[in-house]
């Protein structure tokens, strides 16, 4: 029934607007839905708030809704709403004839940007989502009966070229009915099933209730309920959310619902999951947040409103303040976008500290999980990394069981301890025996162990908490504490006299050569023979970590060899004869120990013909004496 009425000619920008849109490659074309929705939606918003104050309204009993319908021989889909409705006058100067600036900022965007995927994600941001419909239109008929009363129905028809055409209409109920013929490729829209999909993605939070065909059966499923005030939110209401979000079974660790209405008003409803990795179920194919503004979703995987370190979060953000153009270029929409980033960065972080404060044992399934999250964060957050640090557990020597934090750690320190000790290494058990912890251990001082490859990362930003720096026990020139209570030095069993150990140094650098950077005596060890440090000078441990993290073939450089001259088997060694067999044997087997209990033996396997030789030369020997 084409309409008989004289053609209007479309504003210019409107025009070149479809120009665009007919001849977009977009793929995503399915927005056009959302778009249409969210006008009916704003009809109905409209309605809602006229019924508060008018009384000659029409039909004010019909049920606000939306219905969506398909003729899937005419290929034709009927988008319904119990609106506002429009009158012939308004169905003209509304849909193409009125100046919207929206058009001309799109058009700008269009030929700056180029990137027409994500113009038509915010095409409804310019405030001309409706001509998106020609994406997918051969022709569109829009009928619409006004709720004003003694107005008469009218409708509105183009096919989108230059022109279209208004005039007189049939139609009994109030609203607006949008018909639209789809185009030869747009035929996979004639489907009910795939209408569902497509409001369940990008629809499924509109207000009033969607029904699709004939059924009765709402479609859209939940209300907003991060618009909601956090007081009239129950918990299985946030549980449930995050179970539709996700489509995890588990119950999130966290969550955190933040309404605010100045400066800025938003609404954020984050969840810390219950793990890091999705399910393979899960809806949620990237990582990011759902953003929407005023309930119409803009971007479905928003990564610029958290820092990265965060991105494990869940979650969903309504701004109303983003502007109608949120394009990259916009400063606006990029400091506001800042500003938000800001504001949530915080409340997760507190989020989390609350979490450790209430419920130790859930936060140390969250550090268990996110940790190396956290770590990172500290390493690579310059400004605000100190924000972070409450967050941090660690075990430690005295408590390889427990999850300490800094502030616990400060508050046992012995009185005159005036740094926060370290070891770093592969695994607790290792590090537990490590010759680096002798004197430590000596003197009952906590240690904190760090064996996860991300701790090295995160000590290149944490190197002081509060007053107290963090110190490496392996450092070379380390200065021992001496607290006012550490004990008395136990008198060390006499060493092997300076003339000896000097000789026996050079058969270790004979036998070692290349291999090490230096032999030579330390006080620092009590219980271990030998241990290996980093030459004065040389990359600390934690950069060597991290190198060898990053690159494959890094070389750890050569340590120094650091012997315990007061040692029994040091001091038997020396006595042996330079030909004794032994000797090499041994001089190996302190190296190769020393390597291993570092993490750095590239092959401990290799260790057993030499132990092996070492058991059958004990064996041999007359037992000992007594
Ligand atoms: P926006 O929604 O941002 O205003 P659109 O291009 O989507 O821009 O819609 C243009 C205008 O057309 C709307 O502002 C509204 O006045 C009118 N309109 C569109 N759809 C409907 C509808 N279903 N009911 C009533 N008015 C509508
Ligand atoms: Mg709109």
């Amino acid at each position: 029934m084409p309409d008989t009425s004289k053609p209007i000619a479309f504003k210019a920008e409107i025009k070149q607007l479809l120009d665009i849109l007919i001849h977009s490659l977009y793929t995503e074309r399915e927005i056009f839905l959302r778009e249409l929705i969210s006008n009916a939606s704003d009809a109905l918003t409209q309605m809602d708030f006229i019924m508060l104050t008018e009384r000659d309204v029409r039909q004010p009993d019909l049920e606000l809704a939306i219905r969506i319908t398909v003729n899937e021989e005419e290929k034709i889909i009927t988008i319904s709403d119990t609106g506002v409705g429009m009158t012939r006058d308004e169905l003209a100067t509304n849909l193409g004839t009125i100046a919207q600036s929206g058009a001309k900022a799109f058009l700008d965007a269009a030929k700056s940007d180029g990137d027409q995927r994500r113009l038509a994600d915010v095409i409804g941001q310019f405030g001309v989502g409706f001509y998106s419909v020609f994406m997918v239109a051969e022709w569109v008929r829009v009928t619409s009966l006004s709720y004003k009363p003694r107005t008469r129905p009218a409708s509105w028809y183009a096919t989108g070229d230059d022109t279209f055409t208004v005039g007189p209409a049939e139609k009994d109920t109030r609203g607006t009915t949008i018909e639209i013929k789809l185009k030869e490729d747009a035929h996979e829209f004639a489907s009910e099933h795939r209408l569902r999909e497509i409001v369940k993605r990008h629809s499924d939070y509109i207000r009033y209730p969607i029904y699709i065909g004939d059924s009765d059966e709402q479609v859209n499923s939940r209300t907003a309920i991060w618009r909601q005030s956090p007081r009239d939110v129950k918990d299985e209401e946030y549980s449930e959310f995050y179970k539709h979000l996700t489509l995890e079974f588990d119950e999130p660790l966290a969550h955190l619902h933040y309404v605010a209405d100045a400066p800025l008003r938003i609404f954020a409803l984050l969840y810390i999951p219950a793990r890091p990795e999705r399910n393979v179920f899960s809806p949620r194919k990237e990582d990011g947040l759902k953003l929407y503004t005023r309930k119409v979703l803009i971007d479905e995987y928003n990564t610029d409103l958290l820092p990265p370190h965060y991105r494990f979060i869940q979650g969903v953000v309504d701004a109303d303040d983003l502007p109608l153009n949120v394009s990259r270029e916009s400063v606006q929409a990029t400091a506001l976008m800042a500003r938000i980033r800001k504001i949530l960065t915080r409340q997760i972080t507190k989020t989390l500290e609350k979490l450790a404060k209430d419920d130790a044992e859930k936060y140390a399934r969250f550090w268990e999980r996110f940790g190396d999250f956290i770590k990172e964060g500290i390493a690579s957050q310059e400004a605000d990394r100190e924000s972070l640090y409450p967050l941090v557990r660690f075990h430690t020597t005295t408590h390889p069981e427990n999850w300490v934090s800094l502030t616990e750690y400060v508050e046992r320190m012995k009185e005159g301890q005036e740094k926060v000790y370290y070891i770093l290494g592969d695994d607790d058990r290792s590090v537990a025996r490590s010759p680096h912890l002798d004197y430590f251990r000596a003197h009952g001082y906590e240690v904190i162990t760090l064996t996860s490859p991300m701790d090295s990362f995160m000590l290149l930003g944490l190197r002081k908490f509060r007053d107290y720096e963090l110190q490496n026990v392996a450092a070379p020139d380390l200065e021992l504490p001496k607290g006012e209570d550490a004990p008395e030095e136990e008198a060390a069993p006499e060493a092997l006299s300076e003339e000896d150990f000097a000789d026996l140094v050079e058969r270790f650098k004979a036998r070692l050569g290349e291999r090490v950077a230096d032999v030579r005596a330390t006080d620092r060890l009590t219980d271990s023979v030998a241990r290996l440090v980093d030459p004065e000078g040389s990359l600390g441990q934690e950069m060597q970590r991290v190198y060898k993290l990053v690159d494959r073939d890094y070389e750890v450089p050569r340590k120094v060899l650091e012997l315990n001259p007061h040692h029994a088997l040091i001091k038997r060694l020396s006595e042996l004869s330079d030909d004794d067999e032994r000797l090499p044997l041994v001089i190996e087997q302190i190296y190769e120990s020393a390597l291993l209990i570092e993490g750095l033996h590239p092959d401990p396997a290799a260790m057993l013909p030499r132990i092996q030789r070492l058991m059958e030369q004990a064996l041999a020997d007359e037992p000992a004496a007594g």
